[in-house]
């Protein structure tokens, strides 16, 4: 039987799969070691890597292969290509040719004059963003954002669409979700935790200074590499870095590269950041053996990618279970100023709850606010239904409504994010998807491991990493995140698992 399709098709998946880690390590190498004039032509360097994966993709030889693959599909089993590749499983090939579709679908409806000016008019909108942002002058960026938005309706007029421009600018992030779906989840979201966060703050005990003591880089970087030693994050596969943004970087199917930021006063930052990254990092190095090396070895969606983060960060990472076992080692051997400090205060510190403006300083339950935000916010934006103009005040108005509290400049405001400027309209709600799939993901762990956390008291994680990589990590893409969901915790997304660990977790143990 003729395989040819099928044939052709793995070769050039593996092929766009070895150029990507390319790019991804001159991108790793740029925020971590690149002397700061080394940008002009690393910009150029990948710009061109982009082009040559972007021409792979669209080419009449991937097309004829996709199509001929197509046609093989049902009628036998993969051939083995002298071992160079894993065979699929029927379900894996499926999934495979889904994913191509996909990926050449997308491709094949942008034009590529579009593609130009929307990368030229992010270029230079993300200049103009960081200059209006230190002088907190919202003014100052408008043209540019409106410029952003203009050829981003376009993007989704391109992308096509049944209900709203918003809906394929999000499934770019999150294939398969649709305001649909998320609306009436969010709001559900808001509903309920608002009048919790009325009650959690007004129990909520004051800063205690126990997490601002000077604490040198090298030994937080030491303490931050003994945890992810406990929860087995293998460094023959991966690396720890520092950066000015901590992110995770797949260079490769055994290279995974996270980074952090150290702050000398202020612990958290630099440890949270690594359990955090470390999520994201466990989930690239856990894929199944046979989709290794191909499209199907990346993240469902970035909300699944984010709820991996989220899971270690902070179900895991914040909890009692946790610190019972770090806190006494943290005090013993790198902060010895803590002798003074209940363990209850310690907790309680690093689980404060309080309204900020900052999304990204912001703890796990005002959290997802500031993402509500966003999302109404760019949506009205794409569907025209906001202009720019009013757009600070109706950021302002919204913070005040949802936090209760209110920029004093758009420095701290509207401002704040990278993510309009670079063009990323849709990307905002999976944030807080990754905060709502964690929940649930950690609702049926907890179920199935009821002693689970007794581990976690002890510093072992071969439980929690277990499970993750069998319900979550191995299948890659193969399952979408709607289905993954399902599998794991027996119903579609649901924010009251979510709900229900706040309440537990800050509304149910005596102050
Ligand atoms: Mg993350």
């Amino acid at each position: 039987m003729n395989s040819k399709g099928w044939k052709a098709l793995r070769k050039i998946d593996h092929e766009v799969y070895l150029l990507k880690h390319v790019s991804s390590l001159l991108g790793w190498d740029q925020e971590t070691y690149m002397p700061s004039r080394g940008i002009e032509e690393r910009a150029e360097q990948i710009s061109l890597l982009e082009t040559l994966i972007h021409e792979k993709i669209t080419s009449t030889a991937t097309k004829e292969a996709l199509e001929h693959a197509k046609e093989e599909l049902e009628i036998e089993n993969e051939p083995s290509e002298n071992g160079l590749f894993n065979p699929l499983t029927p379900i894996q090939r499926v999934a495979f040719l889904r994913e191509w579709n996909r990926k050449l679908d997308r491709a094949s409806r942008i034009p590529k004059s579009l593609v130009s000016r929307i990368s030229y008019a992010t270029s230079v909108g993300q200049a103009k963003w960081a200059q209006a942002r230190k002088e907190a002058s919202f003014e100052l960026f408008k043209p540019y954002l409106q410029e952003i938005l203009i050829l981003t309706r376009e993007l989704a007029a391109a992308l096509g669409y049944k209900d709203t421009p918003y809906d394929p600018l999000l499934d770019e992030y999150e294939p398969g979700m649709t305001c649909e779906i998320l609306s009436p989840l969010f709001q559900q979201l808001q509903k309920n935790l608002a009048p919790m966060l009325e009650e959690i703050i007004t129990t909520s005990n004051p800063e205690d200074p126990c997490l601002h003591l000077p604490f040198p880089k090298e030994a937080q970087e030491d303490f931050g590499k003994r945890i992810l030693q406990a929860i087995g994050f293998p460094w023959d596969r991966a690396r720890l870095d520092v950066s000015v943004h901590p992110f995770t970087s797949t260079l490769g199917k055994d290279d995974v590269r996270i980074t952090t930021r150290y702050n000398p006063t202020y612990f958290p930052t630099a440890i949270f950041g690594i359990i955090h990254e470390a999520g994201h990092g466990l989930y690239d190095l856990g894929f199944g053996e046979e989709i290794r090396g191909t499209i199907l070895a990346e993240g469902v969606s970035l909300g699944i990618h984010e709820s991996q983060s989220r899971f270690w960060e902070n179900f895991i990472g914040r909890h009692r279970a946790f610190w019972t076992y770090w806190f006494p080692i943290l005090r013993k051997d790198y902060l010895p100023a803590l002798e003074q400090v209940p363990f209850d205060t310690f907790l309680k510190s690093i689980n404060r709850v309080c309204p900020s403006l900052i999304r990204v300083e912001a703890d796990e339950v005002t959290y997802p606010l500031h993402i509500l935000l966003r999302y109404n916010l760019e949506k009205a934006l794409i569907e025209d239904t906001l202009s720019l103009s009013d757009l600070p005040a109706a950021w302002n108005d919204g913070m005040e409504e949802l936090l209760g509290i209110r920029p004093s400049h758009d420095g701290e405001g509207v401002l704040q994010d990278i993510h309009w400027s670079m063009g990323s309209f849709g990307y905002f709600p999976t944030y807080a998807l990754g905060t709502l799939y964690a929940a649930q993901f950690f609702s049926s762990l907890l179920k199935q491991h009821p002693h689970v956390l007794r581990e976690v008291e002890r510093g072992e994680y071969g439980t929690v990493v277990l499970w993750l990589r069998e319900h979550v990590h191995v299948h890659g893409k193969v399952f979408s995140a709607e289905e993954l969901c399902r599998k794991i915790s027996g119903s579609p997304l649901d924010s009251k698992y979510f709900l229900q660990y706040v309440r537990e977790k800050y509304l149910s143990i005596p102050k």
